[in-house]
C-alpha cells in the first residue's frame, strides 16, 4: 500500500467582503495509490474545493497536502503546472472540450503541453478514442457529438497521459441514467486496468457505489469514511 496524498488539518476559508466562508473546516485524510475514492456530499459541502486543493488548483488557508510526501502548498505556480501535467488527469461535469478542435486534437492536448512529438500524440489519442468506443468520431468537433460522446472524449483526454491520479468532479451530472452507468463503468474500468487512482466527486449515492472508499463531507468536515 502506497499513500499518494496525505491531507493534514486542511482548512480553506474564502473572504467575501466582511464575511468569511469556511469551505473546508479541518480535513485530515489519506488517499492510497490504485484505489477508487468518492467524495460524497450535498451541494455546497466543500467537495469541489477539496478536489481543487488536491489537484493543486488552489492553496489551503492552513494545513498541508502531501503528494508522495511532498507538500503541494509549497510549490510555486510553475511547479504546480508541472505537477498537474505529469501526474494528474481531469474530467469535468461540463466536459470542457475545446469547441474549435476535433476529438483527436482535444485528446492530444495534455500530450501537446508535455511536448510529445505529433506522431506519437496522434497515435496515443487514437488508441484512447478506441478505448472509449469512439474510434470513428476522431474528426468530429464537440458540437457534432452527444453529451455522452463528449464525456467519452474528455475521459480519453484525462487518461491519455497515463496520469497517476484522475479527478472527476460530478462527471455524470449532465447525463441520463443509462449514459451515467456506461460512463462510470468506462472510467472505473480504465482506472482499475491501469492501476490508477480515481477521485470522484458526486452528490449521487449510486455513483458512490463504484468506489472502494466513500468519504462523506458535510459543511466542510468529514462526516464518515466507509471502506468496502
Ligand atoms: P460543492 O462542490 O460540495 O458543491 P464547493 O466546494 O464548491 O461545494 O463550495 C463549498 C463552499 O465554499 C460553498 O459555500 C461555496 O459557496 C463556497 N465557495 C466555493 N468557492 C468559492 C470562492 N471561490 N469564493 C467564495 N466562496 C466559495
Ligand atoms: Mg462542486
Amino acid at each position: 500500500m502506497e499513500v499518494l496524498f496525505k491531507l493534514q488539518n486542511v482548512r480553506k476559508v474564502y473572504p467575501m467582503g466582511e464575511e468569511r466562508i469556511v469551505a473546508l473546516n479541518d480535513i485530515t485524510l489519506e488517499f492510497e495509490k490504485n484505489k477508487i475514492y468518492c467524495l460524497l456530499g450535498t451541494s455546497g459541502s466543500g467537495k469541489s474545493t477539496l478536489l481543487n486543493l488536491i489537484a493543486g488548483l488552489e492553496k489551503p488557508s492552513s494545513g498541508s497536502i502531501l503528494f508522495k510526501g511532498k507538500p503541494l502548498e509549497k510549490l510555486n505556480e510553475a511547479q504546480l503546472t508541472l505537477y498537474r501535467q505529469r501526474y494528474v488527469g481531469f474530467v469535468f461535469q461540463s466536459y470542457n472540450l475545446m469547441p474549435t478542435l476535433t476529438a483527436v486534437e482535444n485528446v492530444t492536448l495534455p500530450l501537446t503541453f508535455r511536448k510529445v512529438p505529433k506522431k506519437v500524440r496522434t497515435k496515443k489519442a487514437l488508441e484512447m478514442l478506441e478505448a472509449v468506443g469512439l474510434a470513428n468520431r476522431g474528426r468530429h468537433k464537440p458540437n457534432e457529438l452527444s453529451g455522452g460522446q463528449q464525456q467519452r472524449i474528455s475521459i480519453a483526454r484525462a487518461f491519455v497521459n497515463s496520469p497517476e491520479v484522475v479527478f472527476a468532479d460530478e462527471p455524470t451530472g449532465n447525463l441520463d441514467t443509462k449514459t451515467t452507468i456506461e460512463m462510470m463503468n468506462l472510467i472505473t474500468g480504465i482506472a482499475r486496468n491501469h492501476n490508477q487512482t480515481l477521485l470522484i466527486v458526486t452528490h449521487d449515492l449510486e455513483i458512490a457505489e463504484y468506489a472502494d472508499q466513500i468519504i462523506k463531507i458535510k459543511d466542510g468536515d468529514i462526516e464518515s469514511v466507509i471502506t468496502k
